[in-house]
């Protein structure tokens, strides 16, 4: 397993004047970086028709498969696990469904919807989510039915002969963005992609809403009553673009104050003596640009990234892995020499990545290498549609095997043994409460389950 944070997917949908195709797959494009397994389109003129494809979208989709692809509406999808989206005939009527996250409960739903007589191609979640809205008179009861039934994570799409619906569930986990331009209407995971499609922002799809896109535009259908928010912390310090804004916190702002806050606690211990402040790329950029603005250290790349080096396929002995981390950064030698170098990542997950760089920078002639973490220690496996592993691959995990790491000491603790392992000068984290106070949302409107094991999902 690669060693690092995979994410799980993302949803584009859209509703034009004139033929879609190309503005799903350009949009499909923007979120790539939300899962680089499969990619699937539907469209629909009348009928629906879908393609789906192992890879990404860019180099999966034939120009005959666009041809195919026919109508003014659709829906895309981008994935980790499966292919998506997939189509069904119902008493609903025709549809095709993409959706992002994940369901708590599915095995506990299949079993109900087995002794229903319902059954499974591959019992993915999305066929749970399916079956449930087929399983009412309409779209809209189905979702109402769908929000009450699960416990878990979703942003979805689906493409039907009204429209193209779109839904978050209750606690707004992941993200999904409204937009539109004089002749076009468009819903997806990130804002990025409809900002680049030269469309405007009109908002956030609420938690527990469902809406409507169609060429009226788009209508709020129903807001379910949310007991809390739950926002994705980690969408802002890792999985989304830079380039994006949810729910009302632009991403790079968001990086740029956990750096600062790294930075801050630096200085209130003491100060520390480094030449160059540098990222880890990608996801360590903004972290590094706060941390530099704050410290006034200066900002230098110490990394090249490989943007040709492929991490689309699982890299399964300890040497190959080393191989395929050196081919996606390599060291900038005239900056590194003799230098007191801090590098600002995302987060540790294994810790084997982290290692090889430092140790990098240390034979590339680097004095000192210090590490700063923006997230919190990832003591938790995600229920909710990222893929931050299991408890036994979590570094963090084999220092304190239970228990939240819940005083500044117990982090130092921690710092002091990562920082071990992996050879560093030094490594620090934002403890979780500085997270959240960088992140500057209230800490019960986010879900932190990967640092503080809280599911804040009721039931
Ligand atoms: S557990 Fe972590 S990665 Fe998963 S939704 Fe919560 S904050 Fe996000």
């Amino acid at each position: 397993m690669e060693d690092e944070i995979r994410d799980n997917c993302g949803v584009f949908g859209i509703i034009s004047r004139g033929p879609c195709v190309y503005d799903i797959f350009n949009g499909m494009d923007f979120i790539q970086h939300r899962g680089q397994e499969y990619c699937g389109i539907a469209t629909y003129d009348g009928k629906i028709h879908q393609v789906t494809h192992h890879g990404k979208a860019g180099v999966s989709f034939t120009a005959q498969d666009l041809e195919y692809l026919k109508g003014n509406q659709g829906i895309g999808h981008v994935s980790l696990w499966e292919r998506q989206p997939m189509s069904w005939q119902s008493r609903v009527g025709d549809i095709s469904l993409a959706f992002s996250g994940n369901i708590i409960n599915a095995d506990e739903l299949i079993g109900d919807l087995k002794r229903q007589g319902h059954s499974f191609y591959r019992s993915y979640n999305i066929e749970v989510i399916a079956k449930i809205i087929m399983e009412s008179d309409d779209i809209l009861s189905g979702l109402c039915n769908l929000a009450e039934r699960i416990r878990g994570a979703y942003a979805l799409v689906i493409l039907s002969a009204e429209g193209i619906y779109a839904a978050r569930d209750v606690y707004g986990f992941r993200p999904l963005i409204l937009g539109k331009d004089a002749g076009r209407t468009a819903v997806c995971s990130e804002s990025r992609a409809i900002v680049n499609l030269e469309m405007d922002i009109i908002r956030d799809v609420k938690p527990g809403e469902i809406v409507l896109i169609n060429d009226q535009g788009v209508q709020s259908l129903k807001q379910l009553p949310s007991p809390r928010k739950a926002y994705c912390a980690f969408e802002w310090a890792y999985t989304a673009s830079i380039d994006s804004v949810m729910d009302g916190l632009y991403v790079q702002e968001a990086r740029n104050n956990l750096g600062r806050s790294l930075a801050r606690r630096d200085r209130e211990e003491g100060g520390l003596e480094a030449d160059l402040v540098a990222p880890v790329p990608m996801s360590g950029i903004g972290h590094a640009v706060g941390y530099h603005q704050e410290s006034g250290l200066p900002y230098q790349e110490v990394f090249l990234y490989n943007r040709y080096a492929d991490r689309s396929y699982t890299q399964s002995t300890q040497d190959a892995r080393k191989k395929m981390a050196k081919r996606k950064l390599s060291i900038l030698k005239y900056a590194v020499e003799g230098k007191r170098i801090l590098i600002c990542d995302d987060s540790i997950v294994r810790g084997t990545q982290i290692l090889y760089k430092v140790r990098d920078l240390k034979e590339a002639g680097a004095r000192e290498v210090h590490v700063r973490i923006a997230c919190p220690p990832l003591m938790y496996p995600c229920d909710f549609g990222i893929s931050t592993r299991s408890y036994d691959e979590l570094a963090a995990r084999h220092f304190f095997r239970s228990g939240d790491i819940d005083s500044l000491d117990k982090l130092r603790e921690l710092e002091r043994w990562v920082a071990d392992q992996i050879g560093a000068d030094s490594v620090k984290y934002n403890g979780t409460a500085a997270f959240v106070a960088a992140l500057g949302l209230p800490r019960e409107d986010l879900c932190l389950k990967c640092f503080d094991g809280v599911i804040p999902v009721s039931g």
